[in-house]
């Protein structure tokens, strides 16, 4: 099996590892999983922990001391597995362990939640899907992180560890206008101090001129996200973004690549909700036709949410949407490597940008200066 395709499986069906010390279960974004590196070149954000891996045919072994992804007793591929960040075991100059104020999503990317909490989940208005505040209950993170300790940690997770990009995400805050411009306090204290590359991850602000203040704070690619393009599934699973309504995502999307440029604005599209396939090509066109990246991955349940027991999609199902996904970003330019920071730039939680890859091989391929080449 090649390394994309076994990333594509092991992202479906999880990988059974003995020892869980340590990765994430709760907070933003996909969860529950660990970075490896597929040799020789393919890397992605694998998940380790939930009850679905406990089903999973493939699980880790070592052999001569080197860890190999096997299934059915056989060796499918050796792995490599990121370190411990080396900035985890300092503290802030205020004591806090620097674990709890950001965590490595891959070796490039620092990745932090600024508002821990979420307007949404007063209500009816909660993502069923999401763990934001399930870290701050087992006490694994704190709930604002203010510009000095992100500073310090920032500075130490560069200088340590080597980090090239920071992913800012947030809970949805009761009072836009104070958390925006605190985001945006925040942005420019790290930028100025670090000079790594932000992305910022926030809802349709009511004011789209934020759009630019915060590209003067120095945010370098924003990401708006969407989850779902089916309408049932948007207001049965994502209430809250229904109530901000399709056509305001579209409009923020066009006013921020505007501000930020073509592929640094980014929204995610979740595969596994139970939404109908052509949803899914309708929306990825959409977003490709206005420079905004659409980052398809498999929904990955986490324990302890609504929707915890839900099956993630087949590696069949996500191949074929990675492969028709892929062929309508090539139609219009659209390249995850184009990205300055964020998901889209570190690109392990999905197989999108190695699908790319492979589809811009084909196409060199068939080229007609490939041919004549032959
Ligand atoms: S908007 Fe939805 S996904 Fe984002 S933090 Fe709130 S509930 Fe979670």
């Amino acid at each position: 099996m090649d390394a994309v395709a076994l990333k594509v499986e092991l992202q479906s069906c999880g990988l059974k590892i003995s020892n869980i010390t340590g990765v994430r279960r709760g907070g933003a974004g996909p969860t529950g999983g660990l970075h490896l590196r597929i040799l020789p070149d393919v890397e992605g954000n694998i998940p380790v922990v939930g009850g679905f891996v406990d089903s999973s045919p493939y699980y880790l072994e070592e052999i001569n001391g080197e860890p190999w992804v096997f299934r059915d007793g056989v060796a499918l591929a050796q792995v490599e597995m990121m370190e411990s960040a080396k900035f985890y075991q300092r503290a802030t100059s205020s004591g806090v362990p620097m674990s709890k104020i950001g965590l490595l999503h891959c070796p490039t990317t620092f990745a932090t939640t600024l508002l821990q909490t979420c307007a949404f989940w007063e209500d009816w208005r909660r993502c069923q899907f999401c763990g934001i505040e399930l870290t701050l209950k087992d006490r694994s993170t704190v709930g604002f992180k203010d510009s000095k300790s992100l500073v310090e940690t920032i500075a130490c997770a560069k200088e340590l560890d080597g980090i090239s990009n920071v992913v800012f995400t947030s809970g949805v805050a009761r009072d836009e206008e104070k958390a925006l411009s605190k985001y945006a306090e925040i942005c420019s204290a790290v930028k100025r101090a670090t000079g790594v590359s932000l992305q910022l991850q926030i809802v349709p602000p009511r004011d789209a001129t934020w759009l630019a203040r915060l590209r003067d704070a120095g945010v370098d690619a924003l990401g708006v996200h969407i989850e779902t393009f089916d309408p049932e599934v948007f207001s049965r699973v994502t209430p809250g973004k229904a109530a901000i309504g399709f056509e305001q995502y579209i409009r923020t999307w066009e006013q921020a690549v505007d501000v930020f440029g073509r592929w640094q604005v980014s929204t995610y599209v979740l595969v596994g909700l139970g939404e109908r396939l052509e949803t899914i090509f309708r929306g990825v066109e959409t977003c490709s036709s206005l420079g905004v990246y659409p980052f398809v991955v498999p929904f990955r349940p986490i324990a302890g949410t609504p929707m915890e027991a839900t099956t993630p999609p087949s590696p069949s199902l996500m191949a074929r949407v990675y492969l028709e996904a892929a062929a309508i970003l090539g139609k219009y330019e659209g390249t995850a490597k184009s990205s300055k920071a964020g998901c889209v730039s570190c690109g392990e939680c999905s197989a999108l940008p190695d699908f790319e890859r492979a589809s811009r091989a084909i196409r060199a391929e068939s080229s007609p200066l490939a041919v004549c080449r032959r």
